[in-house]
């Protein structure tokens, strides 16, 4: 039987999608691609936006018209929050949620067996621990991933994400450290951590991401130690003195703001005020000056008025951020702001997005050139791609074979 799967969204649903395409192959399946025509089709659905939804649907009819006899799954965090209205699609067989995608083989062939449509959504908040989980392990390249952490505690209030991933569930540091060492081992010298919410790693076994990363530093060979997104209120002071001081700590952290007006901060329930987020970036950027700071920004939060608007594009005009990512503000089911009044006109938020990208292209530019001259450490991507320790990607001839860990002069 062949399996083809399409993933929407974030690295977690590409994490999901590996792991549950290996129990395919463990159980005989031939994965293809999924342009081609398959006996079972997996999409692995997102909910973080309108835009995600949609293109989930069109995976699920893409997959139909592909194969007419085919049975198509809908899972992931859209079949988690909305289960209703993919089931209502006459091309879907099979409903399963985020609590049940290690069932997905199992339900596939009682499927084949009875042919009855099925919608199989448990409650996200009830999940003991994650199924499904020894570190997750995926590669981009020669750049490992490690899975170490799902689920929020946060809530903020334009988020469907908690309410797709639940709350927060870690792997014990013990297994992450055993991984981690069988990658130095292997010869990785950068690995990235991830999960939905990088900062609350830990706080379900009663331990925090700094006793993690603690661990990781003493580990021989491995170079350099990524952070995935963080949340400047769940930094706490030994942690950001480590990231300043500690060279394997990958001098690249990417800390969401979503918005410069405190009033929108406060109906985000984001926890933060300016000054507080604007503290962190200032103590990374004077005690690590190469630092590259990342941030997300939602445009068109539900009240947004010009003078908002005006107060975040000053604030991230003045902050040297070293890129930005820039996303319209759409209201997601079961969350607080989706009720909030007024909304936002589409052309307004065009207009701010249009804005915010074009201060995007400035700030990438001026980070090369405050790193210009500087030597850097630089993983080799490929022969001719290297990303360095502070995440600018250089196009030039590597000196070393792919994986290498160089000095470079930019
Ligand atoms: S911290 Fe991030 S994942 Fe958690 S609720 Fe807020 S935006 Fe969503």
């Amino acid at each position: 039987m062949r399996v083809a799967f399409a993933t929407l969204g974030c690295r977690m649903n590409q994490f999901d999608t590996d792991l549950i395409r290996s129990e395919f192959v463990k159980r005989g399946y031939e994965p293809v691609d999924f342009e081609e025509e398959a006996d079972v089709y997996v999409i692995n659905t997102c909910a973080v936006t309108v835009g995600g939804e949609r293109s989930s649907r069109q995976a699920v009819y893409q997959a139909r018209r592909r194969n007419p006899n085919a049975v198509v799954v809908a899972t992931g965090c859209y079949a988690q929050i909305s289960p209703e209205a993919l089931a209502r699609l006459k091309e879907v067989d099979l409903v399963v949620g985020n609590t049940h995608k290690s069932e997905i083989v199992k339900l596939v062939e009682e499927f084949l067996e009875r042919r009855e449509k099925k919608l199989v959504v448990g409650n996200v908040f009830k999940e003991g621990e994650v199924k499904h989980f020894g570190t997750v392990l995926y590669f981009e390249g020669v750049r490992p991933f490690l899975k170490v952490q799902e689920g929020c505690n946060r809530f903020c209030s334009f988020c469907v994400i908690p309410f797709a991933r639940g709350k927060v569930r870690s792997v014990p540091k013990e297994r992450v450290v055993k991984e981690a060492r069988r990658l130095a081992e292997a010869g990785f010298k950068e690995l990235v951590l991830t999960g939905t919410q990088l900062s609350q790693y830990g706080w379900d076994l009663g331990y925090t991401l700094y006793e993690l990363i603690t661990e990781l530093v003493k580990i021989k060979g491995l170079e350099l130690i990524r952070l995935s997104s963080l949340h400047v209120k769940e930094l706490p002071k030994k942690l950001l003195e480590l990231a300043v001081k500690e060279e394997k700590i990958a001098p690249h952290f990417h800390l969401s703001l979503q918005s410069g007006s405190d009033r929108l901060l406060e109906l985000m329930k984001r926890g933060y005020a300016l000054d507080e987020f604007k503290r962190v970036v200032d103590y990374l950027l004077t005690h690590r000056p190469l630092t590259a700071v990342g941030t997300d920004l939602i445009v068109g939060f539900p009240t947004e008025t010009d003078e908002d608007f005006r107060k975040t594009y000053e604030f991230v005009k003045e902050t040297p951020f070293a890129y930005l990512h820039v996303f319209p503000y759409s209201d997601r089911p079961l969350t607080k702001a989706s009720e909030l009044r007024p909304k936002v006109p589409e052309r307004v938020k065009k207009e701010r997005v249009r804005l915010l990208k074009e201060l995007d292209e400035q700030k990438r530019k001026a980070f090369y050139e405050r790193n210009r001259g500087r030597e850097l450490r630089a993983l080799v991507l490929s022969e001719d791609e290297l990303l360095t320790e502070n995440y600018l990607t250089l196009k030039r001839k590597a000196e070393a074979p792919p994986g290498s860990l160089v000095k470079v002069k930019l």
